[in-house]
């Protein structure tokens, strides 16, 4: 019998997935961490009754938060990624040749667990040799680690739980500092029509910080509200300039060099939440 799982949103919006198959479930010190098969995306990694990424369409968002910042740095060398730990972005991240190391540092162990043993599709980073896996709670290491990265990718889950700390202004400040001095941020900053607050609180703050903020955009069918945004913020390089410079060709299922150009460019509803008051 197919179980349903009813994937409730704060804002109210909800989302119904037939479950074939549950394959991991514990309750770690942080969140409930399942791997379950569904019906229509495959196999998915969910906290605490969230879906995170599915086999199905993870290399949407995973490609998109992080070729984009990668690709506005001319020579990224040493990559950040807070959370993360299905490992996708860590694989993108590996894959550009300038890379020479990818520190992801997820918070939960049993995330960890889990993917490695039911979601090789993008768990294989982990032994990636450019790839570090560091099990601890990435607002402690941020402020450990100032002037160290020249990209910084925060990859967390909605802001419940112990991601919350993840999108307050203390945490940017902390990330701001342990990027090098020409070195760029990007985050994940939820639904362009469920959380308007939320994307604009980000960019009020990720602007006060860098001289150039810009969100982008991607749609991502296992999100609410599909259109999902990302937030960069950089402290030297635009990605506008970056447009036509010579790039390094990818093996990639989303992301290519027309949509590094075509993500920024945003409908005028979202312009208007950005630019109010
Ligand atoms: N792509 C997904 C999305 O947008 O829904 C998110 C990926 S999910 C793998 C995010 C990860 O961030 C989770 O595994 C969670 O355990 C981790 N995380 C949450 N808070 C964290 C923290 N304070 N430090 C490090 N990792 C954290």
């Amino acid at each position: 019998m197919p179980i349903i799982l009813n994937e409730h949103h704060s804002s109210g919006f909800s989302l119904n997935w037939t479950v074939d198959k549950v394959l991991y479930q514990q309750k770690s010190d942080f969140q409930q961490v399942a791997i379950v098969e569904l019906q229509e995306m495959g196999r998915a990694l969910v906290l605490d009754n969230i879906i995170q990424v599915t086999v199905k369409d993870e290399f949407v968002y995973n490609e998109m938060i992080t070729h984009v910042p990668l690709f506005t740095h001319p020579a990224p060398e040493k990559v950040l990624i807070i959370g993360g730990g299905d490992g996708g972005a860590a694989r993108e991240a590996a894959k550009h040749e300038s890379v020479k190391q990818v520190d992801m540092c997820e918070i939960d162990e049993k995330v960890i667990e889990a993917c490695r043993e039911y979601l090789p599709e993008t768990s294989v980073s982990y032994d990636h040799p450019k790839v570090n896996v560091i099990t601890k709670d990435g607002v402690q290491f941020i402020k450990d680690n100032p002037n160290t990265y020249d990209v910084i990718i925060i990859d967390s889950s909605d802001p419940i739980g112990p991601a919350v700390e993840l999108f307050g202004k203390d945490f940017y400040h902390n990330v701001y500092n342990a990027l090098k001095e020409d070195g760029i941020f990007v985050c994940q900053s939820e639904s362009l029509f469920l959380h308007q607050n939320l994307i604009k609180k980000v960019y009020d703050t990720i602007s006060k910080l860098y001289p150039i903020t810009k969100v982008y955009t991607a749609t991502t069918p296992t999100y609410p509200g599909f259109l999902w945004g990302y937030t960069m913020g950089s402290k030297k390089y635009d990605p506008y300039d970056r447009m036509d410079a010579e790039k390094q060709d990818l093996q990639t299922k989303y992301y290519n060099h027309d949509i590094f150009k075509a993500c920024f460019a945003l409908p005028n509803f979202i312009k208007e939440v950005l630019e109010s008051n």
